[in-house]
């Protein structure tokens, strides 16, 4: 059964082949089973699941149906579930229990989708290794001694090891595009406003966007049309009709104009992942794509900008955790002050604390200019650059990822070397752009990802360029061995 994707399950419960219980009751024996490997939830969620599986087949029974309805899936645990710890991979948060659900948690549980549990994460998604969570490190599928990615590395490896088949996840600088790389998944970030980010722990709110990682483009549809449209209590929710992500992906690719930049192919990139994203150009040129060579000049700016802003934001959002409003509160205080700083010392790990300290100082009055308004320039130059190429091509195709999966540990003391892994992701968060991670291939037996960036809200083209692919290759059926 855990063989299936949700498209193949939705078929399977419309057909009455097997019920939401039954696939319910077979997906918690396996988490129960295998996750202890790879440690990808950080709460199972076993009564409410079943309880939402009953539901679901009574609703079915009353002649209902729709896609999601009865199909089991996880949150990334920053997404807020009432009654259910919410702890952002953080000790702050380790006795959060969410007041409210988050809108995409509520309209997921409203299509009929059944919440298996609560997945793990790098703490308040800061990361791009599943390294720093509070709740111990994520280890990859594929190979247990490397990282799955992240900062969604949990979604990521429990639908790879088939504990689930599509998650959600969330991408502010590439933590949806980048473990689906890692675990060969396809992951979507949508445009951002696309979907709600009420009730999902602010990172940097105007680089965060909640998405779906599953493992085909089809899946991917399908999360997509529970957790999108707009939100009013959002503010940076969009008011755009939201299409049907599933009938366009037949389209034919005949003519699609393809953008590779050449700024993309540096010294940086491993030249196995090059020659496998060259492959998937021939793939999609025989499928009547156009390829044509584009420059994206200010993208070497990016990483630099991106560890400006988003550490400023995360500065200010992170200043509501303080023991008293919200937050770990440390054992006998002396005083106020005692009470913050331990606090906040205590419940934040190192990487945390880093980005803050990093935030404050480009925010304060005599560095604001020299950084913080420096970065905001670039994120326009950046987006322009995107806005130009847009003019000539309609979608834009590269590597997700400079190198595969690392060893555990191996960038744990660099935080400067992780940050450079995030050069082809982190550019589309800066200008607000949809991007669509999918497998592309393997080098020393671990997973590929190519991506692929859209113009706003062109979601479903994304898709379906990468469900024609997918039609055409087979990668990403691949299985880890062991699961
Ligand atoms: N690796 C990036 C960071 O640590 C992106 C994380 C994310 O997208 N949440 O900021």
């Amino acid at each position: 059964m855990h063989h299936m994707t949700l498209a193949e399950i939705a078929r399977g419960l419309a057909d009455k082949k097997f019920s939401s219980v039954e696939l319910t009751q077979a997906l918690l024996a396996r988490i129960a089973q295998l996750d202890p490997q790879i440690n990808s939830f950080i709460s199972r969620t076993e009564d409410l699941a079943l309880s939402q599986a009953k539901a679901a087949d009574q609703r079915r029974a009353n002649g209902e149906s729709g896609a999601l309805l009865g199909a089991p899936i996880a949150h990334k645990d920053l997404f807020c579930t009432q009654g259910i710890r919410t702890s952002c991979g953080s000790k702050m948060l380790d006795n959060f229990k969410a007041p409210y659900d988050a809108t995409v948690v509520a309209k997921l549980a409203a299509a009929g989708a059944v919440t298996l549990g609560k997945t793990n994460m790098d703490e308040f998604a800061m990361g791009s290794a599943n390294e720093s969570s509070w709740y111990g490190a994520v280890k990859n599928p594929w190979n247990l001694e490397h990282v799955p990615g992240g900062s969604s590395g949990g979604s990521a490896a429990a639908v790879a090891a088939r504990l689930l088949p599509a998650a959600t996840a969330t991408d502010t600088g590439g933590s949806i595009r980048q473990p689906a790389a890692f675990t060969n998944l396809t992951g979507l970030k949508p445009t951002y406003g696309r979907v709600s980010r009420w009730g999902m722990i602010a990172y940097a709110s105007s680089l965060d966007q909640g998405g779906p990682l599953a493992r085909t483009a089809e899946d991917c549809a399908l999360m997509l049309q529970g957790m999108a449209g707009f939100d009013p209590n959002d503010s940076t929710s969009i008011d755009e009709p939201v299409p049907d992500y599933s009938v366009g992906l037949n389209a034919s690719l005949q003519g699609l104009r393809i953008g590779v930049p050449k700024e993309y192919f540096s010294a940086g990139l491993d030249p196995r992942i090059a020659e496998l994203i060259h492959n998937s150009i021939k793939e999609l040129e025989k499928l009547g794509a156009v390829i044509k060579e584009i420059s994206l000049p200010n993208m070497q700016h990016a990483i630099p900008a991106y560890y400006v802003i988003a550490p400023a934001e995360a500065s200010s959002n992170l200043s509501r955790f303080d023991g008293v409003r919200f937050g770990y509160r440390c054992e006998n205080p002396e005083n106020l002050q005692d009470l913050y700083t331990r606090s906040r010392g205590e419940g934040f790990g190192s990487e945390v604390q880093r980005r803050i300290m990093v935030g404050a100082y480009a925010l304060s009055a005599g560095y604001y200019d020299a950084y913080y308004l420096k970065a905001q320039k670039i994120r326009r130059l950046v987006k322009n650059d995107f806005m130009n190429a847009f003019n000539e091509v309609d979608i834009i195709l590269g590597p997700t990822t400079p190198n595969p999966a690392w060893k555990l540990g191996a960038k744990s003391s660099d935080p400067v070397a992780a940050y450079l892994e995030d050069v082809y992701t982190i550019t589309a968060n800066l200008a607000g752009l949809p991007g669509l991670s999918m497998p592309a291939g393997f080098v020393d037996g671990l997973p590929v990802g190519v991506q692929l960036l859209a113009p706003y809200f062109q979601e479903g083209r994304l898709l379906n360029v990468a469900h024609q692919y997918q039609l055409n290759t087979d990668w990403h059926t691949r299985t880890p061995t062991g699961f």
